[in-house]
């Protein structure tokens, strides 16, 4: 079971009429899930895709962007799964970085491709998911196609011998990075099985497991949701979000769900409905929290809602996927802590030259193991800020940026980001990416983007804008351009008009003091 793929071949195998994916009013098990794979990949042949070539896709969570995970796979293919709320901008450049062969998209996002602007020389073929609507070809940049045609097509069965070996680049994360563009974390497939099979070993899962996932699969978290059902054999019930949470909850019960992950504005949400049924929560055996951390009000709130259910505190990055966790015996007496190194892997808080701190000192936490990512595509030089020689010739350590303090038990706490990242709902934000839309709106001189906190999202977004002379600029035309050119949860929730910014004495504004001012707290000049 060396490549990811291969998982789903073996759970078609073992358990073909066990549910694989529930999704709406689909439900699809896993000979089916693994057939549609197969067709896939054999048409993503068939169209000459190589090995080791990109395909990105853009669709919301869906059964096609699960086939499509595979399927890319099992062609021998590298998959990106793009956030569906992906902009033109934005999409063209992912389609350049990632030299993607093939695009998938979800017939709804067309406007978006072909709002991209200049040429994508690279891009071979689009694959649209159109449910059976048909599609406007004109205007693509590529030979388009409807993607149940290429599935039914019948293109040639593929060998049953995979294309490559686990040492293979598997996946693309597109990740925030500070210096504003993304960064696409690679990840080989010996990455993924080793990070799959350490959380499921924590986790405790089984077979029999029904996962509710209503976080986006374009975030390695609800990616992983998918993964590790497949690895393991079990049931994923694949939502689309959590907007609509009275229509969402209901399935607890009606699929008799085991396992619901959970970040920290889905619990915010969960926590003020007032009509939360306790039958919803009978079947449910653990939730878990990554991305941000919960409120310790929080924490006591969800054991109150979920009595039977045990609840994962964990800290990760794209980079690593999950670096650690906390059992959920240690909450009550460590409510703040996210725990220790993921089995199989080390984690230590260090100093300026990655070695191990004292209990009670705050570092840089350092992660070492199988789930280290093999770099950023296309990007060496941030590759080799994150990651550093390690204890052998070949080994390279993750430099995660992020600050942390251990306690006298070796328990680790998140302390804080050491760049300007910003993490609202859960997802990263780069200051600069926002700062970048609003200086290309006119009327617009200056714009800094600092977070808020917010007891909800984490961070709230707030930009601080000057006006250019004799602009009439107004806080909607602002927000309406953000929209316009942002993914949602980087949309500032506020403006604030500023007549100037501070500048240090060599004229840079002074983003530093202005991010401590929004949190309230003092300026220490260094
Ligand atoms: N990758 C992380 C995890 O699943 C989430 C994050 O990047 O914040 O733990």
């Amino acid at each position: 079971m060396h490549r990811v793929e291969h998982w789903l071949a073996r759970a078609a195998t073992e358990r073909p009429h066990h549910t694989a994916i529930v999704c709406g009013a689909q439900r699809l098990d896993y000979a089916g899930l693994h057939a549609q794979a197969e067709a896939l990949a054999a048409g993503l042949v068939h169209l000459g895709i190589e090995h080791g070539e990109r395909v990105l896709v853009l669709a919301e969570n869906r059964i096609e962007t699960c086939v499509a995970v595979f399927g890319s796979l099992r062609a021998g293919a590298v998959f990106s799964l793009l956030n569906p709320g992906t902009k033109a901008a934005k999409l063209g450049w992912l389609l350049r970085d990632s030299g993607a062969r093939v695009l998938v998209i979800q017939r709804s996002l067309l406007p978006v491709l072909r709002g991209v602007e200049g040429g994508l020389p690279e891009l071979h073929h689009v694959l649209v998911i159109d449910e059976g609507q048909g599609f406007e070809s004109a205007d693509l940049p590529a030979p388009a196609q409807a993607w149940q045609a290429l599935l039914d097509a019948g293109a040639p069965a593929l060998a049953p011998a995979s294309r490559g070996v686990d040492l293979d680049l598997a996946m693309l994360v597109y990740t925030s990075g500070s210096t504003g563009a993304p960064k696409g974390v690679m990840m080989h497939h010996a990455n993924v099985r080793f990070a799959a099979d350490s959380i499921c070993t924590y986790l405790e899962v089984g077979p029999d497991e029904v996962v509710l996932c209503v976080l986006p699969l374009a975030f390695d978290y609800g990616l992983y949701q998918l993964l590790m059902a497949v690895r393991c054999g079990y049931t994923l019930v694949l939502e689309r979000g959590f907007g609509f949470p009275m229509q969402v909850l209901p399935l607890l019960e009606r699929e008799q769900v085991t396992g619901f992950p959970l970040v920290p504005t889905v619990a915010a949400v969960l926590l003020q409905l007032r009509s939360f049924r306790p039958e919803w929560a009978r079947s449910v055996r653990f939730l878990t929290n990554t991305a941000a951390a919960l409120p310790p009000a929080h924490i006591e709130r969800l054991q109150a809602l979920f009595p039977q259910a045990r609840l994962f505190s964990m800290y990760g990055q794209t980079e690593s996927k999950r670096c650690t966790w906390l059992p959920p015996a240690e909450l009550a007496r460590r409510p703040g802590s996210v725990g220790f190194a993921i089995p199989g892997t080390e984690a230590w808080v260090a100093d300026a030259d990655g070695r191990p701190l004292p209990p009670g000192e705050v570092g840089q936490l350092v992660v070492r193991g199988g789930h280290v990512m093999q770099g950023y595509w296309n990007q060496p030089e941030a590759t080799a800020r994150a990651l550093k020689p390690g204890l052998w010739p070949w080994e390279r350590v993750l430099h995660t940026g992020d600050l942390f303090r251990a306690d006298e038990d070796g328990f680790l706490y998140f302390v804080g980001r050491r760049d300007d990242i910003l993490k609202s709902r859960g997802e990263k934000v780069a200051p600069k990416e926002v700062e970048a839309v609003l200086h290309a709106l006119p009327g617009v001189r200056e714009a800094v983007v600092v977070g808020v906190p917010d007891p909800v999202l984490g961070q709230a977004i707030r930009a601080l804008v000057v006006l250019a002379e004799g602009s009439t600029l107004g806080s909607r035309d602002i927000l309406a351009h953000c929209r316009a050119h942002l993914e949602d949860f980087m949309v500032p929730r506020e403006i604030e008009f500023r007549s100037d910014l501070p500048r240090t004495g060599t004229g840079k504004i002074q983003r530093a003091r202005l991010q401590a001012e929004a949190e309230g707290r003092m300026f220490v000049d260094d």
